[in-house]
This record gives C-alpha cells, sequence and structure tokens, in this order.
C-alpha cells in the first residue's frame, strides 16, 4: 500500500515535472525569438535610415521603379549622340511619333486645346537625315542675319535652339513640339500646358532651371514622353531627365 503510494507520488511528481520542462522550456525560446528578431528590424530600420538620410536631398520613398534602360528614358543629347534610331511611328494630325505614345500625345493635344485651342503640334519625329538639313538651314539663316558670324558662331548659336544631327532627341519619336504659336516665339499658356503635361507622361524638357544641366536654352515648346510615374516625380522634383537618369539604376 505504501509502495504503491510512493510509487504514485513520485510518478505524479515526474510527470509534473515533466510537464513544467515543457511549459517553461516554449516561452523561453520564443521569448529568444522575439528578442532576436527585435534585434534584426531594429539593426534594419536603422540601416534604411542611414540609406535614406544620406540621398534624401535628391530622392525620396516614391522614386520610380524605373531602369535607364527602359525604353521611354532613352537619353539623346550632345554628350549621346545616337545614330538613326528608326522607330515604329504612327501618325497623329500633321506630325508622327514612337507607336507607343501616339495615345499620350493625343490626349495631352486635346487637354492643351481645352486650355486654349489655338494649340497645335509642331514637330514630333525628325529623322537624323532631316535634323542634318534643318540644322543646317538655321546655320545659314544665322549667318545670313549677321554676316559677321563665321560658320562655328552661327552653330554655337543655332544650338541654344536646335541640335546638330544625331544629338536631337525627334530622332527617337518621344519628344513633341505643341505651342499655341510658332515654336520660336513665346506663348501665353506653355506655364499652364507644361503643368499638366504629366499627366499624359510627358515633361517639358528644357526648363529654365534645367539649362546648366542640359545645356539648352529654354524651350516653352518641346515635351519630353517619360511616362506618368517619370513624369510626375521630375516635375516635383525640378528634375531635368538628365539628373533624373542618374537617381535610377
Ligand atoms: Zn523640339
Amino acid at each position: 500500500m505504501i509502495a504503491a503510494f510512493i510509487l504514485i507520488v513520485g510518478f505524479v511528481g515526474i510527470l509534473i515535472f515533466f510537464l513544467s520542462t515543457l511549459g517553461h522550456g516554449k516561452p523561453s525560446e520564443s521569448t529568444n525569438q522575439v528578442a532576436k528578431n527585435s534585434g534584426k528590424s531594429s539593426q534594419s530600420q536603422s540601416k534604411s535610415t542611414t540609406k535614406s538620410e544620406k540621398s534624401s536631398d535628391k530622392k525620396d520613398a516614391s522614386l520610380p521603379n524605373s531602369k535607364t534602360t527602359d525604353w521611354d528614358m532613352v537619353l539623346v543629347n550632345r554628350e549621346h549622340p545616337k545614330d538613326e534610331m528608326n522607330p515604329e511611328l504612327t501618325q497623329i494630325g500633321n506630325i508622327q511619333v514612337d507607336s507607343r505614345i501616339a495615345k499620350s500625345a493625343e490626349a495631352f493635344l486635346a487637354a492643351a486645346q481645352a486650355i486654349n485651342p489655338a494649340e497645335h503640334f509642331i514637330s514630333g519625329y525628325r529623322s537624323v537625315a532631316y535634323q542634318t538639313s534643318l540644322y543646317n538651314q538655321y546655320v545659314e539663316q544665322e549667318m545670313a542675319a549677321d554676316p559677321s558670324l563665321d560658320r562655328s558662331a552661327a552653330e554655337a548659336k543655332v544650338q541654344t535652339y536646335s541640335q546638330p544631327a544625331g544629338m536631337s532627341e525627334h530622332q527617337t519619336g518621344l519628344a513633341i513640339d505643341l505651342s499655341d504659336v510658332d515654336s520660336l516665339n513665346e506663348s501665353t499658356t506653355a506655364k499652364q500646358v507644361a503643368e499638366i503635361a504629366p499627366n499624359y507622361g510627358f515633361v517639358l524638357r528644357f526648363t529654365a532651371d534645367g539649362t546648366p544641366s542640359t545645356g539648352v536654352g529654354y524651350e516653352d515648346w518641346h515635351f519630353r514622353y517619360v511616362g506618368v510615374e517619370n513624369a510626375k516625380y521630375m516635375t516635383a522634383h525640378h528634375l531635368t531627365l538628365e539628373q533624373y537618369l542618374k537617381l535610377l539604376k
């Protein structure tokens, strides 16, 4: 009888000990995990804070996940000349553009015309061959207007409003000239049109602020398609395409 009692007490004791080990084991393990996890997350938090602090002056969390190799991010300027690109073209009114932006360009024109019915396309896609003749024609005009200019001086003057062959982004099919007047005159509604441009994926390519970056003077008529997300970010942060591309991978 006594022996049986001792046995039972012993068994219960062992059982209680076993259960308590189980019970204690689990919580302490998970507590450790929580501690480990919180250590990890606070570490990664502090890392990301440092990262964003470093570049916060140039980009923020809303930077689009675009790449410099995206088709609508192509860069053509005097430092980045390109041979004939031969994009697939679509005729819209009096101009041709890269087929991929035809709908956006038409919608942009319609919205611009709602601001001023005189808004119209002046130019779209221009081949390198056509740009060559256009550029030479401008140089001739400048030399005729001011006989004291030699060819290089005339070219320097022309380059403030037109680019040499292979260096104009009109050859991409992603640039349009849009104004309520002739392209080389100042438009009265240009500012309003530039404000709505990002809604259709366009940016005013040559702003007055951007001249040191682009090397091109203010052009209130020249718009470049970069896609809605990029256009909104670039406009909000006052970035030229050259500056924006430096922020992307
Ligand atoms: Zn243009």
